[in-house]
């Protein structure tokens, strides 16, 4: 199954990913924890890629595609997988599907959160995110263990530099200009489910598990 989790920042892909992931047996490709890799690694990919991330701006395609064509081929991506935050332009999308149909695969559906965008300031703000395996918290919705670290791997918690509110602001921007059309290009080529990702996080599993069935 290779599945698309599409929406915009803060809209719940990784929250739900981990949950697919672990159902569907797939792995998640998430573009932005490899960059946030690279960044903690201090690689000159992670050194360019924060130039872009802290500004609230999408890292260029060549660069993004280079990082994902890569990571596709690897063995653990044969029986399918998970995007989550890639394809964000209509280049990407085009790279994507141009990919896979020379690897005689198909793309099964894109799957696209929709939040408001008052939420999704709420839900980003108050996002706290694992350094070691990138799990995702909310002080509020989803808080971390007693002891303030991971559930998942007992790493220390942090928030994001790219989650304070005025780079919250510019992500959104970005997203409404170059990333909301590539929900169009797959409506069009009939891939795309629009899901309401607005509820509680089981809530909006049930919704996905409810669009795949
Ligand atoms: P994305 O990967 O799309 O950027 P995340 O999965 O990291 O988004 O979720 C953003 C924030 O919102 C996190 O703090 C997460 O815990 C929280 N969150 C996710 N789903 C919900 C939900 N249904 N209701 C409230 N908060 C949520
Ligand atoms: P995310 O973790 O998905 O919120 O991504 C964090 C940041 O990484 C984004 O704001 C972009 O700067 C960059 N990024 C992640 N994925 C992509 C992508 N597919 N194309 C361009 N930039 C990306």
């Amino acid at each position: 199954m290779i599945l698309v989790l599409f929406g915009p920042p803060g809209a719940g892909k990784g929250t739900q990913a981990a949950f697919l992931c672990k159902e569907l047996n797939i792995p998640q490709i998430a573009t932005g924890d490899i960059f946030r890799k690279h960044l903690k690694e201090g690689t000159e990919l992670g050194k360019l890629a924060r130039s872009y991330m802290n500004n609230g701006q999408l890292v260029p395609d060549e660069v993004v595609w280079d990082i994902v064509e890569t990571r596709l081929a690897q063995d653990d991506c044969a029986n399918g997988m998970l995007l989550d935050g890639f394809p964000r332009t209509v280049r990407q999308a085009e790279l994507m599907l141009g990919w896979l149909d020379g690897q005689g695969r198909v793309l099964n559906a894109v799957l696209a959160l929709e939040v408001p965008d008052e939420e999704l300031v709420l839900r980003l703000s108050g996002r706290r995110t694992c350094r070691d395996c990138q799990a995702t918290y909310h002080v509020a919705h989803n808080p971390p263990g007693e002891d303030g670290r991971c559930v998942r791997c007992g790493g220390e918690v942090i928030q994001r530099e790219d989650d304070q509110e005025d780079t919250v602001r510019k992500r959104l921007a970005t997203y409404h200009r170059d990333t909301s059309p590539v929900l169009a290009f797959f409506e069009e080529r009939g891939y795309a489910h629009r899901i309401d990702g607005t509820g509680a996080i089981e809530d909006v599993t049930r919704r996905l598990r409810d669009a795949l069935a």
